[in-house]
């Protein structure tokens, strides 16, 4: 086999629909996010609308001391995995944190959140005798490659639909084990889970819940703690599964459950075991992340303010966003090539970056902008972006929204 032109060929074929994934090479400024040096062509000032950085965290100044500091007493690595002289004092501090902060006995770290649903939903579906996994159809990649790793038995119910659940949970025989993995706010939609109601039909059918809150850590609830928290609804969530790479604003991820949960967890998944524990300083500072959005409203207010703002002037200029009860703001292009085209015109004339989301993040025909406003977005800024994207809407032909 000719293995280079079978590269080339597949490549020729994702350029061709337009959906070829060409990363922008930035430079993060601490101290000026959301602008950033975009290393293209030229080497320019951009401000970045798409981060998942959701609330500026990465730049704080509480977690940028708190990442010195240990930098400079622990020095640059764990030095081993967890089991092997890898578990570092800051490691032991950060689970403490998150299972406080979900109200849980326990919290296990990973090195991200992709690798924490792989390993947690992989090793409980595997290792409970006959678990059958109900797994809504909108879950993120990593949820479905973990259940699928696991080869339990597994039934897709229609995203948020109830009666398609309890359909799948009826028909199932009474005495196996089930658990049920889904998400509170949906990266790409917006849209949130029925969290009550599935813990309701978790009960009815004796299963466990599995709730990925990836999108919802920091930015919902009192504390913090997610949708689950705001919902008064912790204590009925099985395993809450989540990410320090987004609103944390560093990196990792985590499940937080019983004590013999996280145990069980721990001393048998390979994703767990047999991977370098996170640098100490990477612990440290979202320790120092999550510590201060416990305290602080602000940071929560001023985002909620931002995304209202934004909404409110894309309203009035007739450009088409998908409605939700969450902070992600998806304009909605529907079409791979222009969505590429309306991007890469963003950046190169007016100085804004957004990356186009095509298939297969989301399905053929709803190709969107995934706007994502911090509280560090000026008015300024916003209405930057609004003409600038009005502009592109008429230049496109697309559709306008009606008010
Ligand atoms: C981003 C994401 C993850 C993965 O988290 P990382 O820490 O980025 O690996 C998991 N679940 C959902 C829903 C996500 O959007």
């Amino acid at each position: 086999m000719d293995y280079e032109s079978f590269f080339k060929t597949e490549l020729d074929a994702l350029k061709t629909e337009g959906r070829y994934r060409v990363f922008a090479d930035l430079e993060r400024k601490a101290g000026s996010f959301p602008k950033a040096t975009h290393h293209g062509a030229e080497q320019k000032e951009i401000t970045v609308w798409c981060s998942n950085d959701y609330l500026g965290m990465g730049q704080n100044p509480a977690v940028i001391a708190a990442m010195h500091e240990a930098l400079d007493r622990c020095g640059a690595g764990a030095g081993g995995t967890r089991n092997i002289s890898g578990t570092n004092h800051y490691h032991v501090e950060l689970e403490r944190e998150l299972a406080d902060l979900h109200g849980k006995e326990g919290a296990l770290l990973f090195t991200s959140g992709y690798v924490s649903n792989w390993a947690a939903l992989g090793t409980l579906a595997s290792c409970i005798p006959g678990c059958i996994v109900f797994s809504d159809a909108g879950n993120h990649a990593s949820m479905i490659e973990g259940i699928r790793h696991s080869r339990a038995e597994r039934h897709i119910f229609r995203h948020n639909d109830l009666h398609d659940l309890e359909r799948l949970l009826k028909a199932a025989d009474p005495s196996r084990p089930k658990l049920i993995a889904f998400e509170s706010v949906y990266s790409m939609d917006g849209d949130i889970g029925p969290i009550k109601e599935i813990c309701d039909l978790a009960d009815k059918y004796g299963a466990m819940t599995y709730l990925d809150e990836v999108h919802a850590v920091g930015m919902y609830g009192p504390r913090g703690g997610g949708i689950a928290e705001r919902e008064g609804l912790m204590d009925r969530i099985t395993v809450i599964e989540g990410t320090l790479g987004k609103a944390i604003g560093v990196v990792g991820g985590y499940i937080t459950g019983s004590a013999a949960l996280c145990d069980f967890v721990r001393s048998f998944a390979s994703g767990f075991i047999f991977t370098t524990a996170l640098p100490p300083a990477v612990a440290a500072g979202a320790t120092a992340s999550i510590r201060h959005l416990k305290n602080s409203q602000f940071e929560r207010m001023r985002h909620k303010d931002r995304v209202a703002k934004m909404r409110k002037r894309l309203d009035q200029a007739g450009v088409p966003y998908m409605a939700n009860q969450s902070h992600i703001v998806p304009v909605m292009v529907g079409d791979a090539k222009k969505c590429k085209w309306i991007s890469d015109i963003l950046m190169a004339q007016h100085g804004i970056y957004i990356q186009p989301i095509n298939y297969p993040t989301v399905p053929r025909g709803t190709e969107r902008l995934r706007i994502t406003p911090t509280p560090l977005h000026t008015d300024a800024d916003i209405d930057h972006l609004v003409n600038a994207l009005s502009e592109l809407w008429s230049q496109c032909a697309l559709a306008r929204a009606v008010a």
